[in-house]
């Protein structure tokens, strides 16, 4: 039973550490007049609002991108997706990574979306624009090992589970192993919540011990509530597009300062 939804947390700083790289890595692969192939496994419904009762109800938008949208110049990647689905949408839209992406890909891109659960599937089916993107209502886990390696080979996957299955953090890093030997030139970007509890520690370990090259960047923050139990964000690059680590650099000096 999945009970975790998206739009609770949309827009806030972990979202802003995971859509600011995503938005970075896609602005320079996509610099090269080649195809890509782009997944991600847990897809979320794409589109969410900033000015709407689960944002209110969390106040996390409101003290994540509504606070340090000042952070990233109107032509940083990530502002110019924001933009984008801001003028499709409304300037309260906030996008997801899906939608974040789409506004960055190219038509010979192809997208592989999945997502599991069903009212989050209809809703990004209605998101996305019309264009290639195939939305699959699978274990997003699953289909990351079916459909790699991936034609063209160029490509990122964007790994983002809701952890709401505490095993996760044990498969992890046998799955990333798996997927790095399948598709050794893919990028493989992986996001975790960094917990109180210290919970993802011992994966985050174990991935740095097994990928020594990839980039491996934590950030902090206050809690979005007193006692609320996630105090950073993680991301985990497996051949990180070249600027991703400067710009990570640069978020940890931002991210320091709140
Ligand atoms: N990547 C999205 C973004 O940045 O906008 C957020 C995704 S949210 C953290 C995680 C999503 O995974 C939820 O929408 C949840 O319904 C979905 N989900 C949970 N278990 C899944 C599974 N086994 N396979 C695919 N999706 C799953």
């Amino acid at each position: 039973m999945l009970s975790y939804q998206h739009a609770y947390h949309a827009g806030n700083l972990a979202d802003v550490h995971k859509h600011a790289l995503l938005a970075v890595a896609l602005d320079h692969m996509t610099r090269k007049d080649k195809p890509l192939s782009y997944f991600e496994t847990h897809a979320g419904r794409g589109l969410y609002r900033l000015d709407g009762p689960e944002a209110a109800k969390t106040g996390e938008a409101a003290q994540g991108i509504l606070r340090v949208a000042g952070w990233f110049p109107a032509d940083h990647p990530y502002s110019r997706a924001r933009a984008a689905v801001a003028a499709a949408h409304g300037p309260a839209a906030y996008p997801g990574s899906p939608l974040l992406a789409a506004a960055l890909l190219r038509p010979f891109d192809t997208m592989t979306l999945a997502e599991l659960h069903p009212a989050e599937v209809a809703a990004l089916r209605e998101a996305l624009p019309k264009r290639y993107v195939q939305v699959v209502q699978e274990d997003g886990l699953a289909m990351a090992l079916s459909r790699t390696p991936p034609e063209p080979r160029r490509g990122l996957m964007l790994i983002d589970p809701s952890y709401e299955v505490k095993t996760d953090y044990d498969r992890i890093p046998d799955l990333m192993q798996k997927l790095h030997r399948k598709w050794n030139v893919g990028v493989l970007m992986l996001w975790y919540p960094v917990l109180a509890t210290g919970l993802q520690a011992a994966m985050a370990r174990s991935l740095r011990a097994s990928f020594p090259d990839a980039l491996s960047h934590e950030v902090r923050f206050p809690p979005a509530r007193p006692g609320h139990g996630m105090t950073g964000s993680g991301l985990f690059v497996i051949n990180p597009p070249f600027g991703l680590s400067d710009e990570a650099q640069r978020l940890t000096r931002l991210f320091a300062r709140l």
